[in-house]
C-alpha cells in the first residue's frame, strides 16, 4: 500500500494490543506511545490504545483531505445508500459491540445493546433524508435568477465524551458523512473501543479509507490540535462547559464553525395532577441510567407538596430495588461510574452537603465497595430530601446517581427553581393538564422540554442547549444543515 489512504487506528483480534495504520503501515507496540483502557466495573485494564500526537492528527487531516474531493463528489443518495450499509452491518454485530461498549463504559448490557442500536438508528435516519438535502433556484425578475448551491465544508472534527461513545458518534458522524464531509473523530481517552470497532465495521461496509478516521489520544494534545488545527472546517463538541469554552476561544483562531454540546442540569417538575407510577418510573430511569452520567439525566426533582410525602415514599422503594453491578451480569440495573475519580467527585457533593446540614440522605450516599463489587468504581443510587436552594447539589452538574428532590407548593416557585442554574439543556413536566405543560414550555429556558418522558432523544429532534449547555443544533433536518453551508450564483441576463 501506498499513500496516505486514512489514518485508522483499529483493534487486531489476535493481539491483545491495538494496531495503528498510517498510510498502510502498520505500528505496533506497548509503551507509552499507549493508553490504558480500563474496565470501570473491575479497574482492570483491558486493551491499550495508541497516545496520539499532534503528528497523527496531522496525517489524520491530510488522509481526510485527500479522501473528501472523491467523497463529496457522489450524491448524496449514493452516500446514503453506503450509510444503510454500514448500519446493516453494524446491527449485526450489536451483541459484541455492545459488550466492548459495557466493558469499557460500564453501562448494563441492556442499555450497551440500546445504544449501538441507537447509533445504527442515526445513520439509518440521515441516510433516509440525503435525498432531502438540496439547493434552490429563484427567478429573480428581469435583472436576473439565482442558483443557491448547498455544500459540504469539507474536513470535518468531533470530539465526544466517554458517557455514550456509540450514540454521541452517531450524532456527528451520519450527518457529516451524508452532506460530503469527511471527519477526522476523537473519541475519549477512557472509551476509544467502541468507536475504533464501529470505524473499522463501517470501512468494510463500504465506506471508502480516509473518509471517518480515528484518533486516539488525550484531550489536551489530540483535541486541541484538532480544534486548532487550520485545515478542518468545524468542530463538533460535546463534554464539559469548561472544556467547551476553551473549545470555543481556539476555535476563534482559525474562524471555524463550532457546534457545543455541553453539560446540564435537568429539572423535572411532577404537578399535583400526575400519573404518580409512571412519573416515579421516569424520575429513576431519568436519573441512574448509565449511573447518573448523562448530559439530560435528571438532576433536580421539583414533586407537588400535595402529593410529595406519597411521591419520595415510592421513589425510595423503588431506587432501594436497583441492582447495581457488573454490567455484564444479567439483572444488572446500574453499572459503575466510569472511574475513581468521578465516584469521589460525587461522595463528595454529598458529604459536603451533609457537613453543611444542607439535605438529607433518605437512601445510599455511599461508595460500594467489597467483593461483590470487584474492585470497581461503584456508588449506591441516592435520593437526598430537605436540599437548601443554595447546596452545589442544585446549581453544579452533578454526574452520578445522586436525586435530590423538593417540594414545591406552586408552579410560579418550580418554574422559578428550574431556571435557576446556568445551564439550560433539558426539563420535565409531569403532568395532565395542557395548560401547565405550556407554562412550563414557555418559561423554563431549556432546548428540549419533554410532557410526561424524560431523556427520550430521537434522531428526529434537533437538540441542543441554551445558556452555557451549548451552541448549535444536532439531530434533525438542523443537524445535517449545520455540515452545510450555501453559495449562491446570480445570473443576470
Ligand atoms: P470533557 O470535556 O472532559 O471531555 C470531552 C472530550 O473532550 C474528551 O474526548 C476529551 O478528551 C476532550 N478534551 C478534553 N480537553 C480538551 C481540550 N482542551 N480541547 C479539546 N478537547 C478536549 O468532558 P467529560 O467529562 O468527558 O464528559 C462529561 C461532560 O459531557 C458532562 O458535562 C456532560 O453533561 C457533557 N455531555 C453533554 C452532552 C450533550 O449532548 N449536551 C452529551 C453527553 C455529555
Amino acid at each position: 500500500m501506498s499513500g496516505l489512504e486514512g489514518i485508522l487506528i483499529w483493534i487486531d483480534n489476535n493481539s491483545r494490543f491495538m494496531k495503528m495504520r498510517i498510510g498502510g503501515e502498520e505500528i505496533q507496540g506497548a509503551d507509552e506511545r499507549w493508553l490504558q483502557v480500563i474496565n470501570p466495573a473491575t479497574g482492570e485494564e483491558i486493551d491499550r490504545v495508541p497516545n496520539g500526537t499532534l503528528y497523527e492528527v496531522d496525517d489524520a487531516v491530510k488522509a481526510a483531505e485527500a479522501a473528501f474531493s472523491s467523497w463529496a463528489s457522489r450524491s448524496a443518495r449514493e452516500r446514503g445508500i453506503i450509510l444503510f450499509r454500514c448500519a446493516a452491518r453494524v446491527r449485526e454485530h450489536h451483541s459484541d459491540l455492545a459488550r466492548t461498549l459495557t466493558m469499557e463504559q460500564g453501562k448494563p448490557l441492556k442499555d450497551a445493546v440500546d445504544e449501538v442500536r441507537g447509533f445504527a438508528n442515526v445513520l439509518e435516519y440521515y441516510a433516509a433524508l440525503s435525498s432531502s438535502l438540496t439547493g434552490d433556484y429563484l427567478p429573480l425578475g428581469p435583472s436576473g435568477d439565482a442558483v443557491i448551491l448547498r455544500e459540504p465544508l469539507g474536513v470535518c472534527g468531533a470530539i465526544i465524551p466517554w458517557n455514550m461513545p456509540a450514540l454521541l458518534m452517531g450524532w456527528k458522524v451520519a450527518p457529516a458523512l451524508v452532506a460530503g464531509n469527511t471527519m477526522v473523530f476523537k473519541p475519549a481517552s477512557q472509551t476509544p473501543l467502541t468507536s475504533l470497532t464501529l470505524v473499522r465495521m463501517m470501512e468494510e461496509a463500504g465506506l471508502p479509507p480516509g473518509t471517518l478516521n480515528v484518533v486516539t489520544g488525550k484531550g489536551d494534545v489530540v483535541g486541541e490540535a484538532l480544534v486548532r488545527h487550520p485545515d478542518i472546517q468545524k468542530i463538533s463538541f460535546t463534554g464539559d462547559v469548561e472544556t467547551g469554552m476553551r473549545v470555543q476561544e481556539l476555535a476563534a483562531g482559525s474562524f471555524k464553525s463550532v457546534t457545543l454540546e455541553l453539560g446540564g442540569s435537568d429539572p423535572m417538575i411532577v404537578w399535583k395532577d400526575a400519573d404518580i407510577e409512571k412519573a416515579v418510573a421516569g424520575a429513576v430511569r431519568g436519573r441512574y441510567y448509565n449511573a447518573g452520567q448523562t448530559c439530560t439525566a435528571v438532576k433536580r426533582l421539583y414533586v407537588h407538596q400535595s402529593i410529595g410525602e406519597e411521591f419520595v415514599h415510592r421513589l425510595k422503594a423503588k431506587v432501594e430495588r436497583l441492582t447495581v453491578g457488573n454490567g455484564l451480569s444479567p439483572d444488572v440495573d446500574m453499572g459503575p461510574l466510569s472511574g475513581a475519580s468521578q465516584r469521589d467527585r460525587i461522595q463528595k457533593f454529598v458529604e459536603t452537603m451533609q457537613n453543611h446540614g444542607q439535605g438529607i440522605v433518605l437512601t445510599g450516599g455511599v461508595p460500594l465497595s467489597g467483593p461483590a463489587y470487584d474492585g470497581g468504581f461503584f456508588y449506591a443510587p441516592t435520593v437526598v430530601t430537605d436540599v437548601h436552594p443554595e447546596s452545589p447539589l442544585l446549581s453544579k452538574e452533578v454526574f452520578g446517581p445522586v436525586l435530590p428532590v423538593m417540594c414545591i407548593p406552586d408552579l410560579d416557585t418550580a418554574i422559578c427553581h428550574a431556571n435557576n442554574t446556568r445551564f439550560g439543556l433539558g426539563a420535565s413536566v409531569w403532568t395532565r393538564d395542557l395548560s401547565v405543560a405550556k407554562e412550563v414550555f414557555s418559561r423554563v429556558r431549556s432546548g428540549v422540554v419533554w410532557v410526561n418522558r424524560h431523556l427520550t432523544l430521537p434522531p428526529e429532534i434537533p437538540f441542543g442547549g441554551l445558556k452555557v449547555s451549548g451552541t448549535g443544533r444536532e439531530n434533525g433536518m438542523d443537524g445535517l444543515l449545520s455540515y452545510t453551508r450555501t453559495r449562491s450564483l446570480f445570473l443576470g441576463w
